[in-house]
């Protein structure tokens, strides 16, 4: 078995629902399993502006296939969510990616592995730093941050829904309600911040869609530039409720899930 990481994308249609639902495609392959999920990040379109917003994420994979045939399947995966091979770099429902393989330096006609575009690429350097912080490239390097990378993220939409929900992406109209702190972006929002984790709980609780929203660059960010404050956005129209209830747990003594005390 290989361990491998596929990048997914989607800027037409129902962005969130078709990345679950490729990502289940994927568990669902021969030989296949899906052992790692990032968070959904939205990014502005590079390359290729005038397109709507991208929601990427990564997924760390085991998998006996040969690299060829993943990529194969992969495709196929692609054109059951109705992927037209029009405009390259442009509009699609729905790119998967081969990120990397293993340790395999691949390089043909059909197929690069490490995909070129990682080191440049905000969306995904983030949801796979976020996976895999401590990932060692084929050429023995670490994968890291780079400067200059193009599309950036700028929201992180928290983790994956399940595959078989409708999702009304994005927001709309949004308010910001709250500032959120997390040591760091990776493992993030979720592991740090015991008392964001259980807001976000709350919301998922009362189906309040919610998303955070990186301050500027150079606003309270770590050495890494990962930013560590977030806004905590939901929709205007759901704000006040949001509110109410963020006052009456605070008011509430908090009942935080029993992990999140542990210490590592
Ligand atoms: P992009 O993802 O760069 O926007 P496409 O999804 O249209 O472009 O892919 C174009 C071609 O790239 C595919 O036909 C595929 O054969 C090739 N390709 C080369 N390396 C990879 C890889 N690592 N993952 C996915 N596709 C790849
Ligand atoms: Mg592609």
């Amino acid at each position: 078995m290989t361990t491998a990481y596929v990048g997914l994308g989607s800027n037409l249609g129902d962005r969130l629902g078709t990345l679950a639902r490729a990502a289940d495609a994927i568990e669902h392959l021969s030989e296949t399993h899906v052992v790692k999920v990032s968070h959904v990040y939205e990014s502005a379109a590079a390359l290729i502006e005038d397109q709507p917003n991208f929601l990427n994420a990564v997924v760390e994979i085991t998998t006996g296939l040969e690299p060829l045939a993943l990529l194969g399947l992969l495709r196929d995966i692609e054109t059951e969510f109705g992927r037209e091979r029009g405009v390259e770099k442009g509009p699609r429902t729905l790119d998967l990616d081969l990120l990397l393989f293993g340790d395999e330096e691949i390089a043909n006609d059909e197929l690069t592995v490490p995909h070129p575009g990682i080191a440049q690429r905000d969306f995904v350097l983030t949801p796979l730093l976020e996976i895999a912080p401590r990932l060692v490239l084929p050429d023995g390097t670490y994968l890291k941050r780079s400067e200059g990378a193009v599309g950036a993220v700028l929201r992180d939409f928290g983790t994956m829904p399940p595959p078989d929900t409708e999702h009304n992406m994005p927001l709309g109209e949004v308010e910001w309600v709250e500032v959120a702190r997390s040591d760091s972006l990776s493992d993030s929002i979720a592991g740090f911040d015991a008392g964001l984790q259980f807001k976000r709980d709350v919301l998922a609780d009362q189906g309040i869609p919610y998303a955070f929203e990186p301050f500027e660059p150079g606003v309270d960010m770590d050495p890494f530039g990962l930013a560590t404050i977030f806004k905590l956005l939901v929709p205007a129209e759901r704000a006040p409720e949001a509110v109410a209830l963020f006052r009456a747990v605070e008011q509430a003594p908090l009942q935080y899930p029993e992990e999140l005390y542990t210490e590592d």
